[in-house]
């Protein structure tokens, strides 16, 4: 992955200069710290950041630079790269199966608080970690409303999750409760079945509740006419935690990846063909910066531009859009209304496109080269 170490004002003015072949995602510095600083200013505990969503440094310094003090983290990997760019900084290792040689690691790396959804990881932690480390309990609910589901890999049910807990306590460490409602949850209510369910195995483990951590799932802005509403999610799960645990109330721990950092990156693709004025081939796709569009659905948060940087203004039209590969599944879902006023050549953006993007960038068939631009503006 190219890096440019100029700062540009706008993609626009990039791409009229570069006339890039390979697709460019557009950082902006300022966007990602206005969202950090409203999930600090709105989320009524502490903010941490899962590093897997996007973990480059350019990212992490700037969270860092914000004011984000803790992290998700799933790896040695990832604990070194918070080591190094965010020193200081608190670590949740929340992949709940770890091998014991991680275990070692990473308390050695000052790591202090893992997260745990079955008895036999508890077991291998408890061997391992110092008593008086949190140990977070992962706990899931059969999913509604989210786009992905995360409880197919991990997550304890209720009645295993309050052995899981009484058993942490009685160990001697500090006993919480994680769980991840799914990612890009647009409904608030998805959190507010899991945070009564975790006071009621609070309740039947018969400890006192450390910390409650309710996860990413944070949505990021995707459609045109669906933007998320941070402070009502915020505010629900205040008052949740509140009627659900009373005078009992854990302090309040989120670990969102997309809410935080989705909306300070734009991609910018490049048009290769329209195949017959029908097909538009772009110069990505479902192998590189649009993998997630398949799984969680498309993004219409686009605008087209020519070759000079200018914006096509013609009426949409929908157009099936392939990426550059020669496989078939390389094509993203449904259709997309694009300006019939559309030639080759032209760049189409997608805004929003910061999370699992430069994450999980493949180099199948040869493509897959991506670059980054650092600009002040991601809109004209
Ligand atoms: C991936 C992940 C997150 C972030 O999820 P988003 O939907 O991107 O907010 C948070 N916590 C854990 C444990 C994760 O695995």
């Amino acid at each position: 992955m190219g890096l440019s170490k100029t700062i540009w004002a706008k993609p626009s003015e990039f791409l009229a200069k570069e006339q890039p072949e390979n697709p460019v995602l557009f950082f902006s510095p300022a966007v990602l710290q206005a969202t950090a600083h409203r999930f600090l200013a709105g989320f009524p505990g502490l903010v941490t950041y899962a590093v897997k969503s996007n973990p480059d440094e350019m990212v992490i310094a700037n969270l860092d630079a914000a004011g984000i003090r803790g992290y998700d983290v799933a790896s040695i990997h990832e604990i070194d790269l918070i080591r190094r760019v965010a020193p200081g900084a608190s670590m949740h290792y929340n992949n709940p199966v770890r091998t014991r040689r991680e275990i070692t690691d990473a308390v050695e790396k000052g790591v202090r608080s893992f997260s745990v959804d079955s008895r036999s990881e508890l077991a291998k932690l408890a061997g391992i970690v110092p008593p008086g480390a949190e140990i977070s309990v992962r706990f899931k609910l059969p999913v509604q409303g989210a786009a992905y589901n995360f409880g197919a890999k991990f997550g304890a049910t209720a009645e295993l999750a309050t052995e899981l807990l009484a058993e942490a306590d009685r160990l001697g460490y500090a006993p919480s409760l994680t769980f991840h409602p799914g990612t890009q949850c647009t409904d608030p209510l998805a959190w507010d079945a899991y945070i009564r369910t975790a006071a009621q195995i609070t309740r039947d483990a018969g400890v006192r509740l450390q910390r409650l951590n309710v996860g990413g799932g944070f949505p990021s802005h995707r459609l045109n006419q669906i933007a998320p509403e941070l402070e009502s999610i915020f505010a629900l799960i205040d008052r949740v935690t509140g009627e659900a645990f009373g005078a009992d109330r854990p302090a309040l721990v989120c670990e969102p990846g997309r809410g935080l950092v989705a909306e300070s990156f734009t991609l910018a693709t490049r048009v290769r063909a329209i195949r017959d004025d029908a097909h538009v081939f772009l110069n990505d796709g479902v192998y590189g910066g649009l993998a997630e569009l398949p799984l969680i659905g498309i993004i219409d948060r686009t605008e087209v531009r020519d070759e000079d940087g200018a914006r096509r203004a013609g009426a949409g039209r929908d157009r099936i859009v392939f990426g550059p590969t020669c496989d078939s599944v390389d094509r993203l879902p449904g259709e997309l209304a694009l300006p019939s006023d559309m030639e080759e050549g032209d760049f189409v953006l997608f805004h929003g496109l910061g999370a699992y993007s430069t994450a999980t960038v493949t180099r199948f068939n040869g493509f897959g080269l991506l670059d980054i631009a650092t600009v002040m503006s991601l809109t004209d």
